[in-house]
């Protein structure tokens, strides 16, 4: 076969283009540079610095073009329009919805040789997903809030039957595809709302039960976000995918991440019905930018990710295979128990560890 995939790739700011280039790298030892093809693109806080565009409308256009987009991470501190406003992660929200990207998927899941702070659990015991709603809630208020002469402000909350329905039916789908089970075997949907205190989280779950009605062998389930972050530290096990709309599903993701290593070792896709953009749920991390120090493991999952969506999008059996590959060399690196991220401790860098992924392919 040589059919190839043209992928959009904006490696954006801070440790983006060191962990996008890892990923890169890594990415066509897999499958060389006949299957996918990277083309990079520019966009980002540093590059609103330099030309006074964040999204570059070729950048836009080449990612609608293209089969999949891989990012590294948007946002500077101290980069500002004229306004003074803080031009921030602008670039991932503008592709976001420009290409409306209505699911935000965030597996949750413990490595081998990784600690998890929750000291009781081991590897394979927190296997579970977020379905991040990413188009409305508590953000669609973002720019549109207001502030009462000093003494007031409020943004408001939206939750729409249309965006609901969408991202509840992909959350109950991938339940219905996964892999991966709680401890007793139950495929899942747990709604993850605030639907005792606030209407909109009410109607978030009133819509999530009739879409969950239509799947028989999917059980619903319920939690309050504040017993949700009690839940996830406390029986992480329990859960197979969870639903929750943009704010909680931003929080619980966070926390989640850090049950299971940081910011570094946890995947993102954000998923449209045309369109899928990749890359670690974390932000740009100004802090360590330029030391080597990322961890790049939540880009490298995120490219995993790309691989299967697009398996399965195109029907290519060589992609599933490469991702599978792809999985297991990251596990026989931290298995190996000789690298530990600096994310972790350790003193391996993102070019070290990605060294080592690198020698687990060719091994
Ligand atoms: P965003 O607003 O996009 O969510 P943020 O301000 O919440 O971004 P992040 O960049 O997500 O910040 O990360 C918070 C901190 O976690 C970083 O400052 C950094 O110290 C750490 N961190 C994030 N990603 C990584 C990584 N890949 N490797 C190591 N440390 C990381
Ligand atoms: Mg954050």
């Amino acid at each position: 076969m040589s059919v190839s995939y043209r992928i959009a790739t904006i490696a954006g700011d801070g440790i983006g283009p060191e962990v996008a280039g890892a990923t890169v790298q890594v990415l066509q030892a897999l499958l060389g540079s006949d299957v996918l093809r990277f083309d990079w693109l520019d966009g980002g806080a540093g590059h609103y610095d330099k030309t006074g565009e964040v999204l570059p409308q070729s950048t836009l256009d080449a990612c609608r073009a293209s089969h999949a987009i891989l990012h590294g991470a948007a946002g500077l501190p101290g980069v500002t329009y004229d306004d003074g406003t803080e031009v921030g992660n602008d670039l991932h929200l503008k592709l976001r919805f420009g290409l409306d990207l209505y699911a935000n998927v965030r597996p949750i899941r413990l490595l081998p040789g990784v600690e998890s702070p929750l000291r009781h659990h081991q590897p394979g015991t927190i296997d579970y997903v977020i379905v991040r709603e990413n188009t409305e809630g508590l953000y669609a208020s973002r720019g549109a809030g207001v502030v009462l002469r000093d003494e007031m402000a409020s943004d408001s909350l939206v939750i729409t039957r249309k965006g609901t329905e969408r991202v509840a039916r992909f959350a109950l789908e991938l339940s219905r595809r996964r892999q991966g089970a709680p401890k007793d075997g139950k495929r899942r949907l747990t709604v993850c709302d605030k639907a005792n205190i606030l209407r909109s989280y009410a109607f978030f779950r009133r819509v999530c039960d009739e879409v969950g009605a239509e799947f028989n062998d999917v059980e619903l389930d319920y939690a309050y976000v504040d017993a949700m972050t009690v839940h996830l530290v406390k029986r992480p096990d329990f859960y197979d995918v969870i639903v929750a709309e943009n704010l909680f599903g931003d929080i619980i993701s966070d926390l989640g991440a850090a049950t299971v290593g940081g910011m570094g070792v946890s995947p993102s896709a954000e998923l449209g019905d045309r369109h899928g953009l990749f890359q670690g749920a974390h932000g740009s991390a100004p802090d360590i930018a330029g030391q080597d120090a990322a961890n790049p493991i939540a880009t490298l999952l995120s490219g995993a990710m790309m691989l299967e969506w697009l398996a399965v999008e195109h029907a290519d059996d060589r992609l599933s295979d490469a991702a599978g590959r792809l999985r297991q060399a990251v596990d026989g690196v931290l298995s190996d128990g000789r690298y530990r991220p600096r994310e972790f401790g350790g003193d391996t860098g993102c070019s070290a560890f990605t060294e080592q992924v690198l020698r687990q392919l060719e091994g």
